[in-house]
């Protein structure tokens, strides 16, 4: 007797259900600058200085104050009256004179501009005829043009990167507060399973194939900042697959499998989760991807994703990952999408939501990889980018569609 097919339901909806359940974990941990790369700030970061933190030279040249110039006329050479390097005190500028100045040093007290070395001329008595008279202001970086002491600088909930890592080092921060990494246990499931290098291509039996999921979904899971244990291959028997289980759902905080999560004999998480907690199969109305599971397993969250490995790489990159971002308190979970016209005819589309692999050209429209079955991995290695195509409609080439980076995607 065949199980009934659950129904199906929309992205949206599933991925509202499944955030909905995705409940940020509590640890937060001081981590050094350095090290936040793609971790996400716990606590928002003010500002206790400004940045630039005194008016200063963004040239190498003389500090002069322009009123001394006069109108019009070139000026007469005049003495340097003090030199001031990047990382010393200025005095205050004397009347008629030139301030030597470098770059990033302060701007001394009475100069309103900096007159570039390029536009000076030195004469042989030492003294400094200004060529070009600077405009009131030239070539000064003005204090607290970058940051202004009180501002919230980084928010709680972003994601860090080089830039934001620059930033807190920019006001003073050593160290920062993060969420904790979600642990992850990982396993595949099914018997045709083969480890690359534990078998040669030619001698890999009929109905063999090797194991591809579990290599992009450690890496994806890393990259979001997750600590990943990593169980392996397990086979399609029902006491092995609860016995993983079990031992997955200690000390993690989220079990993520691929395969299995079909309703054929040979899918053993349904009766296995449900045998040590609870699961609901989903099918969603996406192509590729489908069958998607969400379930509990003692304190540990649990996602089975559907075995093709492109429908794992899709699904993960439209749910789990913003699941695991979540469950770390981030604020952005989804990337943006931009309109771009493709240059390609997609006349027989599906009734689910499809996400097509496609790459950008020089031209600034899309091209479509040829195959987009939903097992041929190859489409995802070409691709820079997915079409999010609503459900059942023809693409024409001309047609502005709906493009979101696999680059946002997947950092
Ligand atoms: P399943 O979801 O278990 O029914 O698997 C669907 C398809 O994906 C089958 O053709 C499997 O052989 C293939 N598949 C499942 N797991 C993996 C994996 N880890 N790597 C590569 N292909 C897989
Ligand atoms: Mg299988």
């Amino acid at each position: 007797m065949n199980a009934p097919r659950p129904p199906l339901r929309s992205l949206d909806d599933a991925l509202a259900d499944l955030l909905a359940r995705a409940t940020p974990l509590a640890g937060v941990e001081s981590v050094s600058t350095f090290d936040v790369d793609g971790r996400v700030l716990a606590q928002d970061q003010v500002s206790a200085l400004q940045v630039p933190p005194q008016d200063n030279s963004s040239m190498d040249g003389y500090a002069l104050r322009c009123a001394d110039l006069g109108e019009g006329a070139t000026p007469a050479a005049w003495p340097v009256s003090q030199r001031i390097p990047a990382g010393s005190a200025a005095q205050p500028l004397q009347a008629r004179t030139l301030a030597r100045i470098f770059t990033g040093a302060p701007v001394p007290e009475g100069a309103d501009a900096i007159v570039m070395q390029e536009d000076t001329e030195t004469l042989a008595d030492g003294t400094v005829r200004v060529l070009r008279a600077p405009q009131p202001g030239q070539w000064i970086r003005r204090s607290g043009e970058d940051v202004t002491r009180g501002d919230a600088v980084l928010r709680a909930g972003q994601r860090l990167s080089p830039a934001e890592m620059g930033l807190a080092a920019s006001i003073g921060l050593a160290q920062l507060p993060v969420a904790a990494r979600p642990r992850v246990a990982l396993f595949s499931t099914g018997d045709e399973l083969v480890m690359p290098g534990t078998v040669p291509p030619q001698a890999m039996k009929p109905g063999a194939i090797y194991n591809s999921n579990r290599f992009f979904l450690r890496a994806l899971l890393a990259r979001l900042g997750c600590e990943v244990t990593d169980l392996g291959i397990v086979p399609d028997q029902r006491e092995a697959t609860v016995q993983a289980l079990r031992e997955a759902s200690a000390g993690h905080d989220l079990i993520l499998t691929s395969g299995g999560v079909s309703v054929g004999e040979e899918d053993h998480i349904k009766p296995a989760v449900q045998a040590l907690g609870k699961l609901d199969l989903w099918q969603i109305a996406i192509k590729p991807g489908k069958p998607f599971a969400y379930g509990r397993v003692g304190d540990a969250h649990f996602i089975g994703l559907p075995g093709n490995p492109v429908s794992s790489f899709v699904t993960f990159a439209l749910l789990v990952r913003p699941f695991v971002l979540r469950l770390q308190g981030a604020t952005a979970l989804t990337p943006p999408a931009t309109r771009l016209p493709a240059h390609f005819d997609w006349p027989r589309p599906d009734k689910r939501r499809e996400f097509l692999r496609v790459r950008r050209n020089a031209q600034g429209g899309l091209d479509l990889f040829a195959n987009q079955s939903s097992g041929v991995l190859t489409s995802v290695a070409w691709s820079d980018g997915l079409v999010d195509n609503p459900p059942g409609c023809a693409i024409a080439r001309g047609d502005a569609v709906s493009f979101i980076s696999l680059s946002d995607l997947l950092a």
